[in-house]
């Protein structure tokens, strides 16, 4: 059994960013554990080609360690992946991680005031503090289409890609046309015989005023911090400039719809086709998505867009509701992850006895700051319930999530607390603010279905305000918002000193 003061879950830019604020700040006694082989999470795992960001780099990077060297305004996965890679090293902090081991349970032991862990190596940790960077977008979804089982040819999803599959001249089907799929159906084309490509609903999709960076431009982000920093700075508050057109009234968005009428009109020329790929709900419902090939490859000849439900799979072809079979050697599934119902939640059980899961299931995800939750002392989640963005760059949260919870563990230092929870009542005037807010959002009214809402129809995922009034509430770890407990029993007990904060 190994003992650590800090066990952080997950590598990707929330595990990783988390370790490193931890060493900065002195906290060495900490250890990750990543269920994959390396670093990097979502982009570790998404190397289907065509993989980019849709955020500007320069935005979507940690603001402690700016890179000069980003090609394109959006990179391309390989260079984030890099990236991530280069921080990792750079920070001397890898002698502290553990790959391809997953945290399969988490108990919250009161008496001992720790979480026991078991892994899927078989060996146990025992933490003072979890730490969760799971990630949002990790664990991938398939979709449950009768006979998929049964299907003779190559299947895969888009977040686990099969490299070894030739699709050359190939018959390929990608089922999904979310922001996986329309990076790879471009990609795809080109080298496939015949590519179907499956829609349940069409996504709005804006021109992606990409472009490389030129050698001046990037002689001055090595040598100019404070040109970098400038673009830096003018990438993230032209985002935010979205947020009331998703928060308070979608007409204010109509300059974005249409740019994305217009992307649909330059690429495609067939009406049939146009009206097809026209979205009927208002833009931003779901995730808008950025692509200057997309419509182009649809419109090309070996391309077809189903729009019929798939009603099932043989064992070489795909049929639709309207009884049309369709040939396949290969089957791509974009239908995205598991977002409302996080796969840890069922593996980390609390102070009652209750696994998150079950504490979630007649709520939803609900958590105070989306980082801590009632029942689960001493357990802080980066990129917990309602902390997702549709406009902007997930690093500045988590950057936000790991300043707070370094807050919190400062102050639980300082105080002698050997726990932290937050009381139930802050955490549901929390919840009841957002879901308040969440009702004038074009997410929960704009007349769509999406990953973003559960199956009540509540949003558990996004940010309903804009990030830097999320990065003020978590600015300091408001410890009155929190039952805390004295100093931790010594291994020969002595009384305990329940202190409650008011
Ligand atoms: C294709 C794609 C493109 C995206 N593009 C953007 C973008 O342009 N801009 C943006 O802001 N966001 C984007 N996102 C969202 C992206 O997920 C976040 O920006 C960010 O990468 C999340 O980082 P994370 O560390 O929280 O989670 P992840 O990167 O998902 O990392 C979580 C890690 O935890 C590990 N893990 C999970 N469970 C366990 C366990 N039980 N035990 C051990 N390890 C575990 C996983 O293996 C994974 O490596 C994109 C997501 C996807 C899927």
């Amino acid at each position: 059994m190994t003992t650590v003061k800090h066990l952080v879950v997950g590598a990707g830019f929330a595990g990783l960013g988390m370790a490193i604020k931890l060493q900065e700040s002195g906290e060495v006694d900490f250890l990750v554990i990543e269920k994959g082989s390396d670093v990097g999470g979502t982009w570790r795992a998404n190397d289907y080609p065509g993989a980019a960001c849709d955020v500007p780099s320069q935005l979507y990077s940690y603001s402690f360690a700016p890179n000069p060297d980003w090609s394109m305004s959006f990179s391309p996965q390989p260079e984030i992946q890099a990236y991530i890679r280069r921080v990792a090293h750079e920070a001397g902090v890898l002698d502290r991680f553990r790959f391809e081991v997953a945290l399969e349970t988490a108990t919250w032991d009161d008496e001992a005031r720790a979480w026991q862990v078991t892994l899927s190596d078989g060996s146990g940790v025992s933490a003072t503090n979890l730490i969760s960077g799971a990630g949002g977008l990790s664990e991938p979804k398939l979709p449950d289409i009768d006979g998929i089982e049964g299907f003779q040819g190559e299947v895969f999803h888009s977040a686990r890609w099969n490299h070894d599959v030739d699709l050359t001249g190939k018959r390929v089907a990608v089922i999904g046309t979310g922001a996986s799929a329309i990076q790879i159906v471009p990609e795809l084309q080109k080298v496939v015989g015949h590519l179907d490509v499956y829609q349940r609903t069409a996504p709005y999709v804006l021109p992606r005023n990409d472009r490389r960076y030129t050698g001046v431009e990037k002689l001055a982000f090595r040598h100019l911090p404070l040109v970098q920093r400038a673009y830096r700075t003018a990438i993230y508050w032209g985002r935010e400039l979205y947020v009331p057109g998703f928060t308070l009234e979608p007409k204010l968005a109509w300059p974005a719809k249409k740019l994305a009428l217009g992307n649909i009109a330059k690429g495609i020329n067939d009406p049939e086709l146009r009206a097809t790929v026209t979205p009927d709900y208002e833009i931003g419902c779901k995730r808008i998505l950025i692509s200057n090939t997309y419509y182009p490859a649809l419109a090309s000849g070996n391309v077809e867009v189903v729009t019929d439900g798939i009603a099932k799979i043989t064992g070489d072809a795909v049929v639709t509701s309207d009884g049309v079979e369709r040939p396949v050697d290969v089957l791509v599934v974009a239908t995205g992850f598991f977002t409302t119902e996080q796969p840890i939640a069922a593996a980390i059980t609390g102070r009652t006895g209750a696994t998150l899961a079950e504490t979630w299931r007649e709520t939803g995800m609900v958590a105070y700051k989306g980082t801590t939750v009632h029942g689960f002392p001493n357990l802080f989640q980066i990129v917990g319930p309602n902390t997702g963005l549709g406009h902007s760059s997930m690093v500045f949260i988590i950057e936000s999530q790991i300043a707070y919870i370094l807050d919190a563990i400062r102050t639980m230092e300082r105080e002698g607390y050997s726990s932290v929870e937050p009381h139930l009542d802050v955490q549901n005037r929390w919840n009841d603010d957002l879901q308040r807010r969440m009702q004038r959002t074009v997410w929960n009214s704009g007349g769509c279905a999406s990953w973003y809402l559960d199956e009540e129809g509540r949003n558990t995922t996004l940010w309903p305000r804009t990030t830097f009034t999320f990065r003020r509430l978590l600015a300091q770890f408001d410890v009155a918002s929190y039952a805390v407990t004295g100093p931790a029993p010594s291994p020969t007990p002595a009384p305990t000193n329940e202190k409650v904060s008011a």
